[in-house]
């Protein structure tokens, strides 16, 4: 019986230090890695509520308005909520954009016909009466740029390049210079309008907004978005032989003293708390839809993916530092700073403290990679990542980020190393920037896919001590 009890109490003694290692482990870097992967793909639905709200709640929020700011308040009042520290808002000034009322028809022998166009962001309003013109078509922005000096003169210039689909968005890269530097080089030569096939993809009669910049001395001209459709039904009449006239109008508008905001949120580190792994995304959206996709997910995926690892037993030794970017969409007259400026320009002493930064701005499909510095490519941390991501269905197949995000990139250039997780972006481009980039496009079960592994990178990235910078990065 006294062997007995005495066995007993050896083995519960035994249990206890088991339990007692149990409990030792729960708090290693491996182990958390397993938590925040483990609970993210448990179906916590943190980031689809965050999601959820922003685009029901506040719905569209372009930058520099008033919908725009409140999202800043109510990511600023969640943070505070779930526990983060250091949370403030970071505003700058800016002239905001605002669409009008819009309309682009076909002129013609018989009336009139209605084009499903949208105006590009930064587009002038035009006179009360519209502006007409003969289009003059280019297929891509070099050749408009080949064009001589007022050739387009009272001309409506119309770039006709497809955008490719590509999973990793570079057939948008591609193409994208036709749409931020077209008009005004349409403008140089005499155009009195511009147009451009969108820059989408899929068989929907939307329109694709964004922005333009004008520059030079040559003020800017209406410029407008044709969905694909209606980009087709014009060449195939000049293709016909046909002269085709359209008419622009739109009663876009400016506000000069408009401001936005960056929202900033820290989990403070617990030894290395000067040293700070940036994740951002960025709150505003094109108005023409409630900007789920772009860029409503990355904001949820982010702040999410920091909650899980802020509710575990231990902190990371380097600081977590949330930044949900004010006014990413669009460009400013004279290079004035947006949100991605501003936070460089106030951190231009502690640049070098920053170790390593991520943007998730490409929607919420699948990730099936990350890319990292080129240095990490045979370290324990790129093992250990390989091997935890296993089972979140991603791998690490790329090396040296590319275009990591248009908010992290004046880091990037300053030398900051930066990681992707690369999203499945092959339907990205069907939603992106219309009417159609709305909650109902995100699949959940996706999107804590990539809460879970934005969270296990982040964690590991943020609990070592591994620097960065080493390898190929500039
Ligand atoms: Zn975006
Ligand atoms: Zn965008």
């Amino acid at each position: 019986m006294g062997k007995r009890f005495c066995c007993a109490i050896t083995l519960i003694a035994i249990g206890w230090a088991i339990a007692g290692l149990a409990a030792a482990a729960a708090t290693d870097t491996q182990s958390i890695a397993v938590a925040v992967r483990d609970q993210a793909l448990s179906g916590q639905s943190v980031a689809w509520s965050l999601l959820s709200e922003l685009t029901t709640d506040i719905g569209t929020r372009p930058a520099g308005s008033a919908a725009e700011r409140a999202a800043a308040d109510w990511a600023a009042a969640k943070l505070r909520a779930f526990g983060f520290s250091n949370v403030s808002l970071q505003q700058f000034p800016m002239v905001a954009w605002h669409r009008g009322i819009e309309h682009v028809e076909l002129l013609g022998a018989y009336g009139p016909q209605t084009l499903a166009a949208a105006a590009l962001g930064g587009s002038p309003p035009t006179p009360a009466q519209g502006v007409a013109g003969e289009v003059v078509a280019f297929s891509s922005l070099q050749a408009l740029q080949a064009a001589p000096a007022e050739a387009l003169a009272g001309k409506i210039a119309l770039i006709t390049r497809k955008l490719v689909v590509t999973q990793d968005g570079t057939g948008y890269l591609a193409a994208l210079g036709g749409r931020s530097r077209g008009p005004a080089e349409a403008a140089q030569r005499g155009a009195v309008g511009f147009l451009m096939r969108s820059l989408g993809t899929g068989g929907h009669r939307f329109a694709h907004t964004g922005s333009t910049a004008y520059a030079g001395d040559t003020g800017p001209i209406p410029a407008f978005a044709l969905a694909a459709a209606d980009a087709d039904q014009i060449e195939r009449r000049r293709a016909a032989g046909e002269k085709v006239h359209v008419r622009l109008f739109s009663s876009a508008s400016f506000s000069k003293d408009a401001q936005s905001q960056n929202v900033i949120a820290e989990i403070p580190g617990r030894d290395r708390p000067e040293e700070v792994v940036l994740i951002g995304a960025h709150l505003d959206c094109w108005d023409l839809g409630t900007g789920a996709i772009d860029d409503g997910s990355g904001v949820a995926i982010v702040t999410a993916a920091a909650k899980l690892i802020l509710e575990q037993p231990r902190r990371p030794r380097r600081t977590i530092r949330v930044v949900l970017f004010g006014a990413e969409e669009v460009t400013q007259p004279h290079a004035q700073p947006l949100g991605d400026k501003v936070y460089v320009r106030a951190h231009a002493a502690d640049i070098g403290s920053h170790v390593l930064t991520g943007e998730s701005d490409f929607g919420a499909g699948w990730i099936y990679s990350v890319s990292l510095p080129r240095g990490l490519a045979d370290t324990p941390f790129a093992a250990t990542l390989g091997e935890l991501l296993g089972p979140v269905g991603t791998d690490i197949s790329k090396w040296d980020a590319e275009h990591t995000g248009t908010d992290v990139k004046p880091l990037v250039d300053l030398g900051v190393p930066s990681f992707k997780l690369n999203h499945d972006g092959s339907r990205y481009f069907e939603y992106h920037h219309t009417v159609d980039d709305t909650l109902d496009k995100i699949e959940p079960a996706t999107l804590s896919q990539n809460v879970a592994a934005w969270a296990t990178l982040v964690w590991l990235a943020a609990d070592t001590d591994i620097n960065f910078r080493m390898g190929s990065q500039p």
